[in-house]
């Protein structure tokens, strides 16, 4: 039987940050991953030569010393990773079609606070209130910032009170709610719903910057990967655990594999969605009340998403790399309730895309979608949908082209469709139990499951655990590494690529 220090589960963002935290730290680590290649939702994917994300993108905190720039430092795989700032006068994109109007909002808080005024003259009071109270939630947070970290997330006043909550205190205005509520999309949880802390931690990092990365998630990937390397981490895809064995005064001593091979480890970090672990958990080490907590979780937002490119000798002097989101009406809560019927939220990413000698414009859309939608083919699997879920689909493309045709008219009969893909293409191909953008619903006043399990060398970590999004999968795991090495250890690791 092969001995690890560490077994790692899970190969996404939060994954490979874990493996690499810990084989960076001379431990021997053994990755393991369901799929057949290493990337969760980052990796990027091919059909006729060109690149689509599946899960990644754009990002905050890639400016300089930035969260995400400084977590790429400390891996030592910053220079490996190329962003792409979106242009800083209209990063963000918003259009209202109950009020016929685009709102731009550029990024550097000075710079959003600014424009808001404009939009907003009577609101200049809110706007301020607004955005120093979302500056001090990330200041006093100390897992916003890898020098402060500790061994468990720390949670603060404003974790107890929504979003909603703080912005009806401070404005009456429906339409600075819902702008200031809009990166809703980005964790995928109602306004009414989500902590006004972890709103302020998600949109923090996307008001100082936004950018892409050359080559997408892919990018990441392949760092992770070289470096993965150069520390002799063992990764083995299509491998999962079917059984913890051999448990001893709460430890676990052997882990079986799907293949029927065992291994041990000293610590093993599932970064995989909490119901997965609690399958994996033996009921006997279970308590009543922690089962119960882990079925509660309930699912954040998900996507149905259309994945298009433009014709290539289609010219446009001005495309670039965009975000434009599209609301029908300010009512974000309604938007994001799995009940709602009327017309969704749609994000549209216009990307420019190298491969070698080739460039491509493509347009992924991506509209709100929940597991309810596709109730009735839960039960069916990847290439063997019945007709009646090829017809929902093609109806909804149908119904995606046209709003793309809508606001950007000079695509019609330009735009190929190359791709689509369903809430349940998600969960299958990304083996996330509900197939959900984010993971589960981070509720106000929720206890995720973080750092240590009911078994003591068990720790749970990943988009579910902390926040979603790269950065809250990587911190996640940052965040259980300085309970796995010792205080020192972990210190010097951090500092050892960071300026105090
Ligand atoms: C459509 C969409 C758009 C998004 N856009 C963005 C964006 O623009 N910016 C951003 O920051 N975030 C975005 N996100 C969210 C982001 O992708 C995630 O928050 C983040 O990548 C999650 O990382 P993770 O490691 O926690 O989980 P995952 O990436 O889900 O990785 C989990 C891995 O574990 C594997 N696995 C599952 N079960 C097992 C098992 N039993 N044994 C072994 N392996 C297992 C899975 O196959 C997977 O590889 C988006 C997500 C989606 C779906």
């Amino acid at each position: 039987m092969k001995k690890y220090d560490d077994i790692v589960v899970g190969s996404g963002m939060s994954g490979l940050t874990m493996a690499l935290i810990l084989g960076m730290n001379g431990r021997k680590v053994l990755l393991l991953e369901k799929n057949p290649s290493v990337g969760g939702s980052v990796s990027r994917f091919y059909k006729n030569g060109i690149p689509f994300d599946t899960g990644f993108h754009f990002t905050g905190g890639l400016q300089k010393d930035g969260i995400l720039y400084d977590i790429l430092s400390v891996l030592e795989i910053r220079d490996l990773i190329r962003p792409i700032f979106l242009s800083q006068e209209r990063a963000n994109c918003f259009y209202i079609e109950s009020e016929g109007r685009q709102y731009e909002v550029p990024y550097g808080i000075d710079n959003i606070k600014k424009k808001f005024k404009d939009y907003f003259p009577g609101e200049a009071s809110a706007i301020d209130r607004y955005f120093t109270m979302v500056q001090k939630v990330c200041d006093i947070t100390p897992s916003m910032d890898l020098r402060t970290i500790f061994s468990e997330h720390i949670l603060i006043d404003e974790d107890f009170v929504t979003l909603e909550e703080v912005l009806n205190k401070i404005t009456q205005n429906r339409v600075l709610k819902a702008l200031l509520s809009a990166l809703a999309m980005c964790y995928g949880v109602k306004p009414e719903e989500i902590s006004f802390a972890n709103h302020s931690r998600m949109c923090l990092g996307l008001y100082h910057s936004v950018a892409r990365i050359e080559n997408g998630g892919n990018a990441l990937v392949e760092a992770c990967k070289k470096k993965l390397k150069d520390h002799d981490v063992e990764i083995r895809c299509n491998r999962y655990i079917t059984e913890l064995a051999d448990i001893n005064n709460k430890k676990v001593g052997r882990f079986v594999l799907n293949t029927g091979e065992e291994v041990s480890g000293d610590n093993c970090i599932f970064t995989i969605h909490p119901r997965e672990i609690l399958k994996i958990l033996p009921k006997e080490y279970v308590s009543r009340a922690f089962a119960d907590r882990v079925s509660d979780f309930e699912s954040s937002a998900g996507f149905f998403s259309v994945f298009a490119v433009l014709d290539a000798d289609y010219e446009e002097p001005e495309f670039d790399s965009s975000i434009l989101s599209i609301y029908p009406h300010c009512d974000i809560n309604a938007l994001l309730d799995p009940a709602y019927r009327g017309v969704p939220a749609l994000v549209l990413i216009r990307s420019v895309e190298h491969v070698r000698d080739k460039t491509y414009k493509t347009v992924n859309a991506f509209e709100i979608s929940f597991p309810e939608h596709v109730r009735e083919w839960e039960d069916s699997k990847t290439g063997k949908r019945p007709r009646s879920y090829q017809d929902y689909k093609r109806s909804r493309v149908d119904d995606i082209v046209s709003r793309i045709i809508k606001v950007f008219p000079q695509y019609k009969d330009k735009l190929k469709i190359v791709d689509s893909a369903s809430v349940l293409t998600f969960r299958d191909y990304l083996n996330s139990p509900d197939g959900s953008a984010y993971g589960i619903k981070q509720k106000v006043s929720q206890f995720n499951l973080q750092g240590r399990l009911p078994l003591r060398n068990l720790y749970a970590a990943g988009q579910s655990s902390l926040l979603p999004g790269i950065i809250g999968a990587m911190m996640s795991s940052f965040i259980v590494g300085r309970t796995i090495l010792d205080e020192h250890t972990f210190r010097e690791f951090i500092f050892r690529n960071l300026t105090t």
